[in-house]
Protein backbone atom coordinates (compact mmCIF):
# COMPACT_ATOMS: atom_id res chain seq x y z
CA UNK A 1 0.00 0.00 0.00
CA UNK A 2 1.16 3.46 -0.56
CA UNK A 3 2.40 5.60 2.46
CA UNK A 4 -0.20 8.35 2.47
CA UNK A 5 -3.09 6.01 3.63
CA UNK A 6 -1.01 3.88 6.05
CA UNK A 7 0.30 7.63 7.40
CA UNK A 8 -3.30 8.39 7.63
CA UNK A 9 -4.73 5.69 9.01
CA UNK A 10 -2.07 5.90 12.00
CA UNK A 11 -2.44 9.49 12.61
CA UNK A 12 -6.27 8.85 12.56
CA UNK A 13 -6.21 6.28 15.41
CA UNK A 14 -3.89 7.87 17.72
CA UNK A 15 -6.41 11.57 17.07
CA UNK A 16 -9.49 9.49 17.73
CA UNK A 17 -8.17 7.24 20.27
CA UNK A 18 -6.93 9.14 23.51
CA UNK A 19 -4.57 6.91 25.34
CA UNK A 20 -0.77 6.19 23.49
CA UNK A 21 -0.37 3.28 25.52
CA UNK A 22 -3.22 1.86 23.25
CA UNK A 23 -3.31 4.10 20.09
CA UNK A 24 0.48 3.61 19.22
CA UNK A 25 0.43 -0.33 18.87
CA UNK A 26 -2.77 -0.28 17.21
CA UNK A 27 -1.51 2.50 14.58
CA UNK A 28 1.75 0.01 14.03
CA UNK A 29 -0.63 -3.15 13.86
CA UNK A 30 -2.97 -0.89 11.43
CA UNK A 31 0.09 -1.17 8.84
CA UNK A 32 -0.60 -4.99 8.34
CA UNK A 33 -3.87 -4.67 8.19
CA UNK A 34 -4.12 -2.20 5.33
CA UNK A 35 -1.26 -4.63 3.65
CA UNK A 36 -4.44 -7.04 3.31
CA UNK A 37 -6.77 -5.15 1.15
CA UNK A 38 -6.29 -5.30 -2.23
CA UNK A 39 -3.88 -2.49 -3.28
CA UNK A 40 -1.60 -0.73 -6.04
CA UNK A 41 1.87 0.17 -5.19
CA UNK A 42 4.98 0.64 -7.54
CA UNK A 43 6.74 -2.83 -7.11
CA UNK A 44 9.98 -2.43 -6.01
CA UNK A 45 11.06 -6.04 -5.33
CA UNK A 46 10.49 -6.47 -9.31
CA UNK A 47 12.28 -3.02 -10.19
CA UNK A 48 15.27 -3.79 -7.78
CA UNK A 49 15.48 -7.50 -9.04
CA UNK A 50 15.48 -6.76 -13.14
CA UNK A 51 17.35 -3.11 -12.90
CA UNK A 52 19.67 -3.80 -9.75
CA UNK A 53 17.91 0.32 -8.97
CA UNK A 54 14.99 1.69 -9.01
CA UNK A 55 14.20 4.23 -11.55
CA UNK A 56 14.27 8.10 -11.50
CA UNK A 57 9.86 7.67 -11.83
CA UNK A 58 9.87 5.27 -9.38
CA UNK A 59 11.73 7.41 -6.53
CA UNK A 60 10.04 10.42 -7.54
CA UNK A 61 6.67 8.54 -7.51
CA UNK A 62 8.12 7.62 -3.91
CA UNK A 63 8.96 10.89 -3.05
CA UNK A 64 5.46 12.43 -3.38
CA UNK A 65 4.42 10.22 -1.93
CA UNK A 66 6.33 10.51 1.38
CA UNK A 67 5.59 14.60 0.96
CA UNK A 68 2.09 13.72 0.58
CA UNK A 69 1.98 11.69 3.88
CA UNK A 70 4.07 14.13 5.65
CA UNK A 71 1.59 16.85 4.34
CA UNK A 72 -1.90 14.33 5.53
CA UNK A 73 -0.05 13.42 9.21
CA UNK A 74 0.23 17.19 9.77
CA UNK A 75 -3.11 18.14 8.40
CA UNK A 76 -4.60 15.23 10.87
CA UNK A 77 -2.44 16.54 13.87
CA UNK A 78 -3.61 19.79 13.30
CA UNK A 79 -7.41 18.61 14.52
CA UNK A 80 -5.93 18.16 18.12
CA UNK A 81 -4.37 21.66 18.31
CA UNK A 82 -3.78 23.34 20.67
CA UNK A 83 -3.15 20.53 22.80
CA UNK A 84 0.09 20.18 21.75
CA UNK A 85 0.86 16.47 23.64
CA UNK A 86 -1.75 14.97 21.87
CA UNK A 87 0.07 16.48 18.73
CA UNK A 88 2.85 14.82 18.89
CA UNK A 89 0.84 11.43 19.67
CA UNK A 90 -0.56 12.00 16.58
CA UNK A 91 2.61 12.25 14.52
CA UNK A 92 4.07 9.26 16.12
CA UNK A 93 0.61 7.39 15.49
CA UNK A 94 1.37 8.92 11.78
CA UNK A 95 4.96 7.43 12.04
CA UNK A 96 3.56 4.28 13.64
CA UNK A 97 1.74 3.25 10.65
CA UNK A 98 4.51 3.53 8.05
CA UNK A 99 7.48 1.95 10.29
CA UNK A 100 7.63 -1.23 8.64
CA UNK A 101 8.06 0.39 5.39
CA UNK A 102 10.47 3.09 6.52
CA UNK A 103 12.43 0.21 8.19
CA UNK A 104 13.08 -1.33 4.82
CA UNK A 105 13.95 1.81 3.00
CA UNK A 106 17.63 1.00 2.88
CA UNK A 107 17.14 -2.15 1.17
CA UNK A 108 15.93 -0.15 -1.29
CA UNK A 109 18.19 2.47 -1.33
CA UNK A 110 21.24 1.12 -0.62
CA UNK A 111 23.11 -2.41 -1.08
CA UNK A 112 23.53 -3.01 2.93
CA UNK A 113 21.39 -6.45 3.49
CA UNK A 114 20.79 -6.50 7.03
CA UNK A 115 19.40 -9.36 8.34
CA UNK A 116 15.97 -8.27 10.61
CA UNK A 117 15.43 -6.18 7.58
CA UNK A 118 15.29 -8.86 5.34
CA UNK A 119 12.89 -10.97 7.54
CA UNK A 120 10.54 -8.19 7.72
CA UNK A 121 10.52 -7.99 3.53
CA UNK A 122 9.76 -11.13 3.39
CA UNK A 123 6.79 -11.09 5.89
CA UNK A 124 5.83 -8.02 4.69
CA UNK A 125 5.41 -9.02 0.76
CA UNK A 126 4.08 -12.09 2.44
CA UNK A 127 0.71 -10.16 3.39
CA UNK A 128 0.39 -8.15 0.25
CA UNK A 129 -2.74 -8.26 -1.57
CA UNK A 130 -1.26 -7.08 -4.74
CA UNK A 131 -4.48 -5.58 -7.21
CA UNK A 132 -4.65 -4.04 -10.55
CA UNK A 133 -3.69 0.03 -10.97
CA UNK A 134 -7.69 1.07 -10.80
CA UNK A 135 -8.77 -1.21 -8.45
CA UNK A 136 -5.55 -0.82 -6.01
CA UNK A 137 -5.92 2.72 -5.98
CA UNK A 138 -9.59 2.78 -5.90
CA UNK A 139 -9.71 1.32 -2.40
CA UNK A 140 -7.19 3.36 -1.16
CA UNK A 141 -9.05 6.59 -2.25
CA UNK A 142 -12.11 4.83 -0.48
CA UNK A 143 -10.16 4.32 2.39
CA UNK A 144 -8.87 8.00 2.56
CA UNK A 145 -12.35 8.94 2.11
CA UNK A 146 -13.59 6.98 5.20
CA UNK A 147 -11.01 8.29 7.29
CA UNK A 148 -11.38 11.76 6.70
CA UNK A 149 -15.20 11.27 6.86
CA UNK A 150 -14.05 10.09 10.70
CA UNK A 151 -11.61 12.38 11.52
CA UNK A 152 -13.55 15.52 10.27
ZN1 LIG B 1 3.94 -2.51 4.40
Amino acid sequence: MLELPHTIVGAAIAAKIGNPALSLPLALASHFALDLLPHWNPHLNTELNKFGRLSNKTLTFIATDVFLSLAGGLLIASTVLPDQTKFMYVITGAFMGVLPDVLEAPHFLTSLRIWPIEKLLKFQKSIQNDAPPFLGILTQVLLLAAVFAWVF
